[in-house]
């Protein structure tokens, strides 16, 4: 059996085939250390059964999916988002998650869940007010947010911090030290292609503010947008090499494995999970 070390599993990996109860008993009966749970699996579950079980299970949760969304073409839609990210630092509490990933939003969107600006500049203001008002409630409950760089065909559907430089900039902005609440996910689906990756996460070390490492692999072809990831080894990426960038930044923490991926969705679950230790240990 190939050594477990820091793996953690991210439950989108299996959402398909299993609910986040089997999730979690799968994770823990193969040994793996954690898991990152979504909010979506959590309210399906019941909050109190899923934070119980993780409890029984002694798995560690390296993030809670997700926060953010804040951009909203009026005030009623930031107010929601407010108090769904205020809901989503709580629920991330009762669990016992390390960090809460924050998935910022793109462009505007009406109560339709429409874009309905090409402001972009005006959505990143929006993104900035949004962290900042939600570290005055997360900071004091002790529950660090994690701004999660996503690839910039995101921008304006999902995410419109595109570069770990623009997330860096976020967190100088807001947050002098990443020891006072707010930090970074680096996902290596999103950053690997960055020429300033191994810069901008060596930034980002020197303040303590690297919260979480996700990884899977970039294929070549990328068939779908999102549900295309690759497994670890399958695709493009030097995983040891920016593990090393990640590890000589002082970083300490799991790697979760996040894979969306139809191809990966239609496989038995165990054979997932052991694809996930074996690849983990091989080629990252
Ligand atoms: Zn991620």
């Amino acid at each position: 059996m190939p050594d477990i070390g820091q793996l953690t599993i991210n439950t989108a990996t299996l959402r398909k085939q299993w609910g986040l109860k089997d999730i979690i008993a799968g994770v823990a009966q193969m040994g793996i250390r954690g898991i990152a749970p979504w909010r979506d699996q959590v309210a399906a579950a019941g909050l109190k059964e899923v934070a119980a079980q993780i409890r029984d299970t002694g798995l560690a949760v390296s993030g809670y999916c997700r926060g953010g969304m804040f951009p909203a073409i009026d005030r009623t839609g930031r107010l929601a988002a407010r108090d769904d990210n205020r809901r989503a630092v709580d629920e991330a509490l009762t669990i016992g998650a390390e960090c809460l990933v924050l998935v910022v939003g793109g462009l505007p969107k009406d109560g339709a869940q429409r874009i309905v600006s090409k402001d972009i500049a005006g959505a990143r203001e929006m993104v900035r007010d949004g962290i900042g008002e939600l570290l005055e409630y997360a900071r004091p409950a002790g529950m660090k947010l994690a701004i999660e760089p996503l690839h910039p065909m995101y921008a304006a559907d999902r995410a419109c911090v595109n570069t770990m430089a623009h997330a860096n900039d976020l967190c100088d902005e807001l947050c002098p030290s990443g020891r006072d609440g707010l930090g970074i996910a680096v996902d290596i689906y999103h950053v690997w292609w960055d020429p300033q990756l191994k810069a901008q996460i060596e930034r980002a070390g020197a303040k303590d503010r690297l919260y979480a490492y996700h990884i899977c692999d970039w294929l070549v072809p990328t068939k779908d947008l999102l549900n295309d990831r690759g497994m670890m080894g399958d695709g493009v990426v030097d995983l040891p090499l920016v593990r090393s960038w990640m590890e000589a930044s002082g970083y300490r923490g799991l790697h979760e494995v996040e894979i969306f991926s139809e191809r990966w969705w239609a496989e038995d679950p165990r054979t997932v999970l052991a694809t996930c230790i074996e690849r983990h240990a091989r080629v990252t």
